[in-house]
């Protein structure tokens, strides 16, 4: 960057355009859990860049893999063709998901939800459901910024320039406190068990046009909320009693954050299918895949003519050369270095770490669960997200990179992590949570 007007041409994503060019934050380099900055300074992830470098940064097997794949077969499409690392990679997280059989692959979150969102819909007409096109999502949800995905999405905020978008979708309620649905600010993290609202709204309806339902297993971008105890399960029951599919959207839970391969396993429950993205590629390269649970593929090949499948969909960049050989060389290094279960390892440390910032400041809330934590501020009145903001912009000034969403800090850092990261995350972040006003 040589000129003020340089900052002027890039439309920058969730507006922080503003923000931004009074005090650009630039990142030129990352190494492992840390960022250096235009003017060298260092800055430890806590968010693993948006919760998707979870085995740190610029790790050199993954670099490899790019280059070597890039000075061979730099693009081939996935129409009528394919090349062996998409088929490798496939195969290689099958194994990851016993009773998912099928992987797509997707450019990123998004895609990876508007195209289950899809395969839920085509599945049941394929099946001669054709009426089941209703879907359901969860407020504070956050499922991407696709149509599909805000339409079934639960932030307002975040539809409200774009009209009605999907028809026939309605939204779980998060609390049955009116004045809490909106987002954020203070309310309990998961207002009461709330799983049966599920029976409500599918009552409202014919049970035989709702063709899904698709909620985060923990709800990370709007605050890390966790659900409670069978609120997944029961979901799982009253979509079983109604043939409606249940998508999971993996897109953060995925790929060892919360200690396990999948929240699938955490929370012993199989959704239909499941939304990945992020930890995929550890952020390397974009890419996404949907997982689908045995016989959901089979449905579209059986109904179809000889030759043909029933659904239409793929993207220029699904399976894409660098992005299968990233994918590949990251769960090796998953494997290898055994992150998973490190994640689960240092899960009780990061807790108590967490729980430590109790009393502190304007805390009011913490939650954590494998190495992901939600730290909610009390916000001032007239002014939400303030408190958090100044959280932000002062652990950056000491050097540590956390996310805000609302009055809620989030934390996810790479799973490379050793105690004295969180310990130092954990003191910096209590250090500047005392100068809160
Ligand atoms: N789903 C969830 C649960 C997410 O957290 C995100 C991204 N934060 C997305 C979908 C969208 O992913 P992307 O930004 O890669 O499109």
């Amino acid at each position: 960057i040589t000129r003020p007007n340089d900052l002027e041409s890039f439309w920058m994503p969730f507006t922080a355009n503003r923000a931004f060019k009074k005090n650009p934050r630039m990142l030129v380099e990352a190494e492992g859990m840390h960022y250096t900055t235009a003017d060298g300074r260092r800055i430890l992830d806590g968010t693993a860049g948006l919760w998707c470098v979870n085995a740190g940064h610029r790790r050199e097997k993954i670099v490899k893999a790019i280059q070597k794949q890039a000075e061979k077969l730099d693009y081939a499409p996935s129409f009528q063709m394919g090349h062996p690392l998409s088929f490798e990679l496939a195969s290689r997280l099958t194994t990851m998901l016993p009773g998912y059989d099928r992987v797509f692959f997707t450019g990123g979150g998004s895609e990876s939800v508007d195209t289950a969102l899809k395969i839920a819909i085509a599945y049941h007409r394929v099946r001669g459901e054709g009426a089941r096109t209703r879907l359901i999502g969860r407020e504070r949800g956050y499922h991407g910024v696709g149509f599909g995905g805000i339409s079934v999405g639960g932030i307002v905020a975040n539809r409200k320039f774009f009209g009605s978008l999907l028809p026939g979708v309605d939204h779980l309620p998060h609390t049955h406190s009116p004045e809490n649905q909106a987002f954020t600010r203070g309310q309990p993290a998961w207002g009461g068990h709330l799983a049966d609202e599920l029976e409500r709204i599918v009552a409202l309806h014919d049970a035989s046009t709702v063709a899904a339902v698709i909620v985060e297993p923990v709800a990370g971008s709007t605050g890390v909320l966790i659900p409670p105890q069978g609120y997944l399960q029961k979901l799982r029951q009253i979509c079983d009693k109604h043939g409606i599919l249940l998508i999971f959207d993996e897109v953060i839970t995925g790929f060892g954050r919360l200690g396990s391969s999948f929240a699938t396993e955490h929370f012993g429950v199989k959704p239909d299918l499941i939304t990945t993205a992020k930890g995929l590629t550890n952020g390397c390269v974009p890419m996404g895949a949907v997982f689908a649970k045995q016989g959901i593929y089979d449905t579209f090949m059986d109904k179809a003519p000889e030759g043909t499948i029933e659904l239409f969909h793929g993207y220029t960049y699904s399976g894409h050369p660098l992005a299968a050989a990233a994918g590949l060389a990251t769960l090796d290094v998953y494997k290898e270095e055994g992150l998973f279960e490190r994640a689960a390892e240092l899960a009780p440390y990061w807790e108590d770490a967490v729980h430590s910032l109790k009393g502190t400041g304007p805390v009011i809330d913490l939650r954590n669960l494998g190495i992901i934590a939600g730290i909610e501020l009390e916000g001032i009145p007239g002014k939400p997200t303030a408190r958090a903001m100044e959280a932000f912009t002062k652990a950056y000034e000491k050097g540590l990179l956390i996310r805000t969403t609302g009055d809620i800090i989030a934390l996810s850092p790479p799973l490379i992590l050793e105690k004295s990261h969180i310990d130092e995350m954990f003191g910096t972040l209590g250090d500047v949570l005392k100068t809160l006003h």
